[in-house]
C-alpha cells in the first residue's frame, strides 16, 4: 500500500508548494511547510471497513500519513486506549469524560511515539542515515530507541537539567545524548546550526513537516473509539503547540474523506505550566502572537519550550473552534497528578497533571460545560517523572510484622477519620 496521496509541501502562511524533501520552512516567508495531500483520492481509495480490518496501530491511517511505502520504524506505535472516567468526571463534576492515554503507547511511553515513527520512517525514506533531535524528555526517549531499533544513528540534544530519569532513559538506547547548558529554546537553535552543516535529519527541525503529521494518529484513534465521530470538547497540554493543531486537523480530515458523517463541532482547550505559559497567556489575553517566555521554570518539563514553534496556530485553533486556554501551577499539577491517579488508576507524568488540573479549572470557570463530553489527553507516563509527585503523597507507614500492630493501625486510622 504506497501513498500516493501525497502532492508536496506547502507553506502555511502563503500557500507556496515546494517538492518533498528535508526542509521545514518557506523561503518567501519563513513559514511552517506542512504536508499536502490529494483529499479526494484518499476518499476513493478507504472507507471505516477497511480500516477497521487492520490492525489497532496509528497506521491504520496510513493513507492519511507521508510514506512514499511501508513505514520502517514504528510499526507497532498506536492504539492506545480510550477510557471512560467516571469517577474522575465525579471529582470534576461532569457527566461525560474520556480520557486518551497515551501514557502507554509503544515503545517510550508518551505520543512522541506517533511523531518519530513518521518521522524516522520517512529518513529512511530519503536517504538519511543520522538522525537527532532537540527535546524536552519525551523526545528524546522516542527518538533513541526508535532510532537503536532499526540502526539508526542518533544525537539527542537536551537541556542540562532534565529528569534524570529521562536522560537515562535515552542513553539506555545508545544514543549520544548531549546536555545543553541552556533553555529549550537554545537547544533547538543550536540542532537548526546542526541539521544544516552536517546533512542530518533532526525529527523536530527538517523533518518537522512529517513529525507533525504522525500526531494526527492521536485524533484519528480518539474519534474512531468514539464510534466514528467527534468529542464536542478537548483538553490537550502544549508544549510546542503541534498536538493540538493536529486533533483538530484529523477531525477535519477524516470529515473530508467521509470517515466522519457530521461536520465536526469540537471545540479545543490548551493546558500549559504557568510556569511556562507563551500560548495559553496569549490566548487569554487576546494576543495574535504568542509572546515568547525567556526563563520557564516548572515541573513539567516535557511542555517547557519557550518559545513554540506552532504557538501561533494552536492559538488560532483553540480561537476559530470557541475553546479556551489555562495553566496551572506547580501544585496543582502534582495535586491532578495524584487525582488521576486515585480516580482511575493511571499515572501520567507532569503534562498529564497539567491536563487535569487545567481541565478542573475551565470546569469551575464555565468555561467547559458540565453536561457535555470532554476528552482528556494523556500523552506521557509518571514512571519518568515520579519526583514531581512525591510531596503529595504520603509516606507508607512503617510498622512489625505483627497482627496486633496491624490492627492497631486500623483503630487508629477509624478514630483519626471520626475525629
Ligand atoms: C511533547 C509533548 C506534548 C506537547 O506536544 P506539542 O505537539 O509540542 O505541543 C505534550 N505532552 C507530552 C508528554 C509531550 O512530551
Ligand atoms: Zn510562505
Amino acid at each position: 500500500m504506497s501513498s500516493s496521496f501525497v502532492r508536496g509541501l506547502k507553506c502555511r502562511l502563503c500557500g507556496q508548494a515546494y517538492p518533498i524533501s528535508a526542509t521545514n520552512f518557506c523561503t518567501e516567508d519563513f513559514g511552517p511547510l506542512e504536508v499536502d495531500y490529494d483529499y479526494e483520492a484518499i476518499a476513493d481509495s478507504i472507507n471505516r471497513a477497511k480500516i477497521e480490518l487492520r490492525p489497532f496501530n496509528m497506521w491504520r491511517y496510513q493513507e492519511f500519513l507521508p510514506l512514499d511505502g511501508e513505514p520502517t520504524v514504528g510499526r507497532q506505535v498506536g492504539g492506545t486506549p480510550l477510557i471512560k472516567a467516571d469517577r474522575l468526571a465525579r471529582e470534576l463534576g461532569v457527566e461525560q469524560l474520556w480520557i486518551k492515554n497515551d501514557a502507554v503507547n509503544f515503545p517510550t511511553l508518551s505520543f512522541k511515539d506517533r511523531v518519530v515513527a513518521v518521522a524516522l520512517s520517512k529518513a529512511r525514506e530519503l536517504g538519511l542515515t543520522t538522525v537527532g533531535c532537540a527535546s524536552t524528555g519525551n523526545l528524546a526517549n522516542s527518538v533513541a530507541a526508535n532510532a537503536a531499533a532499526v540502526g539508526l544513528e542518533s544525537y539527542i540534544l537536551v537541556p542540562a537539567d532534565l529528569e534524570r530519569s529521562k536522560i537515562l532513559g535515552t542513553s539506555v538506547y545508545g544514543a549520544k545524548v548531549i546536555g545543553i547548558k541552556g533553555t529549550y529554546d537554545e537547544v533547538n537553535r543550536l540542532c537548526t546550526q546542526i541539521a544544516f552543516k552536517y546533512g542530518w535529519g533532526f525529527v523536530n527541525i527538517n523533518l518537522r513537516p512529517f513529525y507533525a503529521e504522525g500526531s494526527k494518529t492521536f485524533g484519528f484513534e480518539m474519534a474512531e473509539q468514539l464510534g466514528w465521530r467527534a468529542p464536542q470538547h478537548v483538553v490537550c497540554p502544549m508544549a510546542g503547540g503541534s498536538l493540538i493543531g493536529k486533533i483538530h486537523k484529523a477531525f477535519y480530515e477524516l470529515h473530508r474523506t467521509g470517515l466522519l458523517a457530521d461536520k465536526p463541532e469540537c471545540k479545543f482547550y490548551g493546558a500549559q505550566a504557568t510556569g511556562c505559559n507563551p500560548i495559553s497567556a496569549a490566548v487569554k489575553n487576546g494576543w495574535d502572537a504568542h509572546r515568547p517566555v525567556r526563563r520557564p521554570h516548572t515541573i513539567a518539563k516535557s511542555l517547557a519550550i519557550g518559545d513554540p514553534a506552532d504557538g501561533y496556530f494552536a492559538a488560532k485553533v483553540i480561537r476559530e473552534t470557541g475553546g479556551w486556554a489555562e495553566d496551572a501551577s506547580d501544585a496543582e499539577i502534582a495535586e491532578a497528578m495524584a487525582l488521576l491517579g486515585r480516580t482511575e488508576g493511571i499515572f501520567a507524568e507532569t503534562a498529564g497533571g497539567v491536563t487535569v488540573a487545567v481541565a478542573r479549572k475551565l470546569i469551575e470557570q464555565g468555561r467547559l460545560p458540565r453536561h457535555e463530553e470532554i476528552v482528556l489527553c494523556i500523552t506521557g507516563n509518571g514512571l519518568k517523572t515520579q519526583d514531581a509527585v512525591a510531596d503529595c503523597l504520603e509516606e507508607p507507614v512503617v510498622i512489625a510484622p505483627s497482627l496486633e500492630e496491624f490492627s492497631g493501625l486500623l483503630t487508629e486510622e477509624s478514630s483519626t477519620v471520626l475525629v
